[in-house]
Protein backbone atom coordinates (compact mmCIF):
# COMPACT_ATOMS: atom_id res chain seq x y z
CA UNK A 1 0.00 0.00 0.00
CA UNK A 2 1.62 3.14 -1.12
CA UNK A 3 -1.29 5.45 0.46
CA UNK A 4 0.40 7.88 2.46
CA UNK A 5 -0.76 8.55 5.54
CA UNK A 6 -3.35 10.82 6.59
CA UNK A 7 -2.44 14.21 6.24
CA UNK A 8 -2.09 16.60 9.83
CA UNK A 9 -4.07 19.36 10.97
CA UNK A 10 -0.65 21.53 11.02
CA UNK A 11 -0.24 20.38 6.83
CA UNK A 12 -2.90 23.44 6.14
CA UNK A 13 -2.80 24.34 2.35
CA UNK A 14 -5.23 27.89 1.45
CA UNK A 15 -6.80 27.63 -1.80
CA UNK A 16 -5.20 30.04 -4.13
CA UNK A 17 -6.83 33.28 -4.60
CA UNK A 18 -6.55 36.94 -4.80
CA UNK A 19 -5.35 39.90 -7.27
CA UNK A 20 -2.21 39.52 -6.96
CA UNK A 21 -2.07 35.60 -7.80
CA UNK A 22 -4.58 36.37 -10.82
CA UNK A 23 -2.20 38.73 -12.02
CA UNK A 24 1.14 36.22 -11.75
CA UNK A 25 -0.40 33.84 -13.56
CA UNK A 26 -1.54 35.95 -16.46
CA UNK A 27 1.78 37.05 -16.75
CA UNK A 28 3.18 33.22 -16.73
CA UNK A 29 0.95 32.76 -19.06
CA UNK A 30 1.55 35.67 -21.77
CA UNK A 31 5.32 34.55 -21.27
CA UNK A 32 4.72 30.94 -22.00
CA UNK A 33 6.22 30.11 -18.86
CA UNK A 34 6.03 27.45 -16.05
CA UNK A 35 6.43 27.67 -12.22
CA UNK A 36 7.27 24.97 -9.66
CA UNK A 37 4.57 26.50 -7.80
CA UNK A 38 1.93 25.20 -10.25
CA UNK A 39 4.17 21.90 -11.48
CA UNK A 40 4.88 20.58 -8.01
CA UNK A 41 1.73 21.73 -6.75
CA UNK A 42 3.28 23.46 -3.98
CA UNK A 43 0.85 24.38 -0.85
CA UNK A 44 2.29 27.62 -0.55
CA UNK A 45 0.75 28.57 -4.16
CA UNK A 46 -1.71 31.13 -2.69
CA UNK A 47 -0.06 32.71 -0.18
CA UNK A 48 3.28 32.88 -2.38
CA UNK A 49 1.36 34.42 -5.83
CA UNK A 50 -0.39 37.00 -4.10
CA UNK A 51 2.74 38.57 -2.32
CA UNK A 52 3.87 38.12 -6.10
CA UNK A 53 6.61 35.78 -5.54
CA UNK A 54 7.16 32.40 -7.72
CA UNK A 55 9.22 29.86 -8.97
CA UNK A 56 10.25 30.00 -12.43
CA UNK A 57 10.91 27.02 -14.12
CA UNK A 58 13.20 26.90 -17.62
CA UNK A 59 14.91 24.73 -20.30
CA UNK A 60 11.49 22.73 -20.49
CA UNK A 61 9.01 20.56 -19.06
CA UNK A 62 10.00 17.16 -19.33
CA UNK A 63 13.17 16.03 -17.40
CA UNK A 64 15.95 13.33 -17.85
CA UNK A 65 15.74 11.66 -14.43
CA UNK A 66 13.28 10.38 -12.66
CA UNK A 67 13.66 11.11 -8.72
CA UNK A 68 10.67 9.48 -6.98
CA UNK A 69 9.86 12.23 -5.05
CA UNK A 70 9.26 14.45 -8.27
CA UNK A 71 6.03 15.43 -9.97
CA UNK A 72 7.78 16.25 -13.60
CA UNK A 73 7.41 13.77 -16.81
CA UNK A 74 10.46 12.27 -17.15
CA UNK A 75 11.55 11.59 -20.81
CA UNK A 76 13.28 13.18 -24.28
CA UNK A 77 13.16 17.30 -23.67
CA UNK A 78 13.27 19.71 -26.40
CA UNK A 79 15.70 21.67 -27.86
CA UNK A 80 16.33 24.80 -25.68
CA UNK A 81 14.35 28.08 -26.72
CA UNK A 82 16.98 30.65 -27.19
CA UNK A 83 14.12 33.30 -26.56
CA UNK A 84 13.19 32.19 -23.02
CA UNK A 85 15.84 33.92 -21.14
CA UNK A 86 14.14 37.27 -22.88
CA UNK A 87 11.08 36.16 -21.32
CA UNK A 88 11.96 35.48 -18.07
CA UNK A 89 14.14 38.83 -17.73
CA UNK A 90 10.51 40.42 -19.49
CA UNK A 91 8.18 38.57 -16.54
CA UNK A 92 10.12 39.56 -13.80
CA UNK A 93 10.13 43.15 -14.43
CA UNK A 94 6.52 42.97 -15.27
CA UNK A 95 5.79 41.30 -11.82
CA UNK A 96 8.39 43.70 -10.13
CA UNK A 97 9.50 41.15 -7.92
CA UNK A 98 12.27 42.03 -5.34
CA UNK A 99 13.46 38.48 -5.23
CA UNK A 100 13.16 36.14 -8.29
CA UNK A 101 14.22 32.00 -8.14
CA UNK A 102 14.65 30.32 -10.96
CA UNK A 103 15.07 26.43 -11.59
CA UNK A 104 14.88 24.10 -14.19
CA UNK A 105 14.60 20.14 -14.74
CA UNK A 106 17.50 18.44 -15.60
CA UNK A 107 18.82 18.10 -18.94
CA UNK A 108 21.44 15.23 -19.02
CA UNK A 109 20.97 15.54 -22.98
CA UNK A 110 22.65 19.02 -23.04
CA UNK A 111 26.04 19.15 -23.16
CA UNK A 112 26.66 21.95 -20.57
CA UNK A 113 23.52 20.86 -18.85
CA UNK A 114 21.92 23.81 -19.60
CA UNK A 115 24.58 25.83 -17.53
CA UNK A 116 24.81 28.78 -20.81
CA UNK A 117 21.29 28.93 -20.67
CA UNK A 118 21.08 29.64 -16.78
CA UNK A 119 23.65 32.37 -17.57
CA UNK A 120 22.16 34.05 -20.31
CA UNK A 121 18.85 34.22 -17.89
CA UNK A 122 20.70 35.42 -15.32
CA UNK A 123 22.65 38.15 -17.53
CA UNK A 124 18.84 39.05 -19.33
CA UNK A 125 17.42 39.58 -15.80
CA UNK A 126 20.10 41.89 -14.92
CA UNK A 127 19.29 44.17 -17.88
CA UNK A 128 15.99 44.06 -17.46
CA UNK A 129 15.54 44.38 -13.77
CA UNK A 130 18.63 45.51 -12.31
CA UNK A 131 17.01 45.77 -8.67
CA UNK A 132 15.70 42.15 -8.48
CA UNK A 133 18.05 39.47 -6.28
CA UNK A 134 18.26 36.16 -8.32
CA UNK A 135 18.58 32.91 -7.02
CA UNK A 136 19.34 29.59 -8.90
CA UNK A 137 18.14 26.34 -8.14
CA UNK A 138 19.92 24.50 -10.14
CA UNK A 139 20.59 20.61 -11.58
CA UNK A 140 23.51 18.75 -10.67
CA UNK A 141 25.55 18.87 -13.34
CA UNK A 142 27.05 15.44 -12.86
CA UNK A 143 26.75 14.37 -16.55
CA UNK A 144 27.93 17.32 -18.06
CA UNK A 145 31.02 18.48 -19.69
CA UNK A 146 33.82 20.18 -17.42
CA UNK A 147 33.55 23.89 -16.78
CA UNK A 148 29.88 23.77 -16.73
CA UNK A 149 29.38 25.09 -13.41
CA UNK A 150 32.21 27.66 -13.70
CA UNK A 151 29.84 29.35 -16.71
CA UNK A 152 27.06 29.70 -14.23
CA UNK A 153 29.19 30.70 -11.26
CA UNK A 154 30.57 33.20 -13.63
CA UNK A 155 27.04 34.99 -14.34
CA UNK A 156 27.10 35.47 -10.89
CA UNK A 157 23.58 34.68 -8.94
CA UNK A 158 23.37 36.41 -5.48
CA UNK A 159 22.03 33.25 -4.34
CA UNK A 160 23.16 29.52 -5.66
CA UNK A 161 21.00 26.71 -4.92
CA UNK A 162 21.32 22.97 -5.46
CA UNK A 163 18.99 20.85 -2.51
CA UNK A 164 20.23 17.74 -1.93
CA UNK A 165 16.80 16.48 -0.97
CA UNK A 166 17.55 13.92 1.26
CA UNK A 167 20.25 11.99 3.71
CA UNK A 168 22.24 9.71 1.64
CA UNK A 169 21.61 6.60 2.60
CA UNK A 170 18.03 7.05 0.91
CA UNK A 171 19.54 8.28 -2.15
CA UNK A 172 19.11 5.32 -4.52
CA UNK A 173 15.26 5.29 -3.38
CA UNK A 174 14.52 8.48 -3.83
CA UNK A 175 17.15 10.53 -5.75
CA UNK A 176 18.24 7.77 -8.00
CA UNK A 177 21.08 8.72 -10.60
CA UNK A 178 22.21 11.56 -8.55
CA UNK A 179 24.81 11.18 -6.08
CA UNK A 180 25.08 12.86 -2.23
CA UNK A 181 29.29 13.69 -2.39
CA UNK A 182 29.02 15.28 -5.85
CA UNK A 183 25.86 17.36 -4.87
CA UNK A 184 27.75 18.24 -1.45
CA UNK A 185 31.00 18.93 -3.66
CA UNK A 186 29.28 21.25 -6.34
CA UNK A 187 27.89 23.02 -3.39
CA UNK A 188 31.81 23.47 -1.89
CA UNK A 189 32.77 24.62 -5.55
CA UNK A 190 30.92 27.54 -5.78
CA UNK A 191 31.51 29.12 -2.52
CA UNK A 192 35.58 28.05 -3.74
CA UNK A 193 35.24 30.14 -7.52
CA UNK A 194 33.21 32.89 -6.06
CA UNK A 195 32.94 33.10 -2.16
CA UNK A 196 30.94 36.62 -2.34
CA UNK A 197 27.87 34.14 -4.29
CA UNK A 198 25.65 33.06 -0.78
CA UNK A 199 25.01 28.69 -1.27
CA UNK A 200 21.55 27.11 0.01
CA UNK A 201 20.83 23.64 -0.26
CA UNK A 202 17.79 21.59 1.68
CA UNK A 203 16.59 18.07 2.10
CA UNK A 204 12.94 16.97 2.71
CA UNK A 205 11.69 14.69 6.05
CA UNK A 206 8.99 12.20 6.22
CA UNK A 207 10.63 9.90 3.86
CA UNK A 208 12.71 7.26 6.32
CA UNK A 209 15.37 9.69 7.39
CA UNK A 210 16.41 9.29 11.52
CA UNK A 211 16.84 12.66 13.15
CA UNK A 212 20.71 11.76 13.79
CA UNK A 213 21.20 11.10 9.61
CA UNK A 214 19.60 14.86 9.54
CA UNK A 215 22.19 16.27 11.88
CA UNK A 216 24.89 14.39 9.74
CA UNK A 217 23.58 16.17 6.56
CA UNK A 218 23.88 19.67 8.47
CA UNK A 219 27.44 18.79 9.79
CA UNK A 220 28.27 17.58 5.94
CA UNK A 221 26.42 21.06 4.55
CA UNK A 222 28.37 23.28 6.75
CA UNK A 223 31.96 21.56 6.15
CA UNK A 224 30.76 22.93 2.32
CA UNK A 225 30.72 25.98 3.57
CA UNK A 226 26.78 26.08 2.85
CA UNK A 227 24.89 29.29 3.95
CA UNK A 228 21.17 28.59 4.07
CA UNK A 229 19.20 25.83 4.97
CA UNK A 230 15.98 24.64 4.15
CA UNK A 231 13.65 21.32 5.43
CA UNK A 232 9.83 20.60 4.71
CA UNK A 233 8.07 18.34 5.41
CA UNK A 234 7.55 15.42 1.85
CA UNK A 235 4.18 15.46 0.35
CA UNK A 236 3.67 12.27 -1.84
CA UNK A 237 2.67 14.25 -5.33
CA UNK A 238 0.44 10.86 -6.42
CA UNK A 239 0.45 7.38 -5.30
CA UNK A 240 2.91 6.58 -7.71
CA UNK A 241 5.70 8.70 -5.64
CA UNK A 242 7.61 7.62 -2.71
CA UNK A 243 5.20 7.33 0.06
CA UNK A 244 5.74 9.59 2.76
CA UNK A 245 6.66 7.65 6.15
CA UNK A 246 5.54 9.66 8.59
CA UNK A 247 4.71 13.57 9.18
CA UNK A 248 7.10 15.39 11.09
CA UNK A 249 5.81 17.27 13.77
CA UNK A 250 6.57 20.74 14.29
CA UNK A 251 8.37 20.58 17.39
CA UNK A 252 10.83 18.19 15.43
CA UNK A 253 11.14 21.35 12.89
CA UNK A 254 12.02 23.62 15.76
CA UNK A 255 14.73 21.25 16.89
CA UNK A 256 16.09 20.69 13.66
CA UNK A 257 16.02 24.75 12.97
CA UNK A 258 17.88 25.50 16.51
CA UNK A 259 20.55 22.52 15.47
CA UNK A 260 20.91 24.41 12.50
CA UNK A 261 21.66 27.73 13.98
CA UNK A 262 23.75 26.10 16.20
CA UNK A 263 26.14 24.76 13.54
CA UNK A 264 26.56 28.08 12.22
CA UNK A 265 23.98 28.29 8.95
CA UNK A 266 23.40 32.14 8.23
CA UNK A 267 19.58 31.33 7.26
CA UNK A 268 17.26 28.47 7.92
CA UNK A 269 14.18 27.76 7.30
CA UNK A 270 12.26 24.57 8.94
CA UNK A 271 8.75 23.97 9.09
CA UNK A 272 6.29 21.66 7.67
CA UNK A 273 5.97 23.31 4.48
CA UNK A 274 8.99 25.54 4.16
CA UNK A 275 9.95 24.44 0.38
CA UNK A 276 13.13 25.18 -1.07
CA UNK A 277 12.10 28.74 -2.45
CA UNK A 278 9.14 29.78 0.43
CA UNK A 279 9.80 33.23 1.51
CA UNK A 280 13.48 33.11 0.12
CA UNK A 281 12.84 36.84 -0.86
CA UNK A 282 12.21 37.89 2.66
CA UNK A 283 14.99 36.44 4.34
CA UNK A 284 17.45 37.04 2.14
CA UNK A 285 16.13 41.24 2.34
CA UNK A 286 16.28 41.15 6.41
CA UNK A 287 20.22 39.36 5.69
CA UNK A 288 20.90 42.38 3.63
CA UNK A 289 19.36 44.75 5.72
CA UNK A 290 21.77 43.40 8.87
FE1 LIG B 1 6.28 28.65 -5.58
FE2 LIG B 1 8.30 28.24 -3.88
FE3 LIG B 1 6.17 29.63 -3.12
FE4 LIG B 1 5.95 27.02 -3.51
S1 LIG B 1 7.18 28.03 -1.93
S2 LIG B 1 4.51 28.58 -4.23
S3 LIG B 1 7.33 26.70 -5.23
S4 LIG B 1 7.63 30.21 -4.70
FE1 LIG C 1 12.32 16.41 -10.68
FE2 LIG C 1 14.62 17.78 -10.61
FE3 LIG C 1 14.61 15.11 -10.21
FE4 LIG C 1 14.08 16.15 -12.63
S1 LIG C 1 16.03 16.27 -11.49
S2 LIG C 1 12.96 14.47 -11.63
S3 LIG C 1 12.95 18.02 -12.10
S4 LIG C 1 13.68 16.70 -8.88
Amino acid sequence: DNAQPKKPDWIRVRAPSGAGYQQTREIMREHKLSTVCEEAGCPNVGECWSQGHATMMIMGEICTRGCTFCNVATGRPDALDVFEPGRVADAVKKLGLNHVVITSVDRDDVEDGGAEHFAQTIRAIRRQAPGTTIEILTPDFLKSAPGALEVVVAAKPDVFNHNLETVPALYPSVRPGARYFHSLRLLQRIKELDPTIFTKSGIMVGLGEGAQEVRQVMDDMRAADIDFLTIGQYLQPTSKHHRVDRFVTPEEFKGYEKAAFGKGFLMVSATPLTRSSYHAGDDFARLRAA
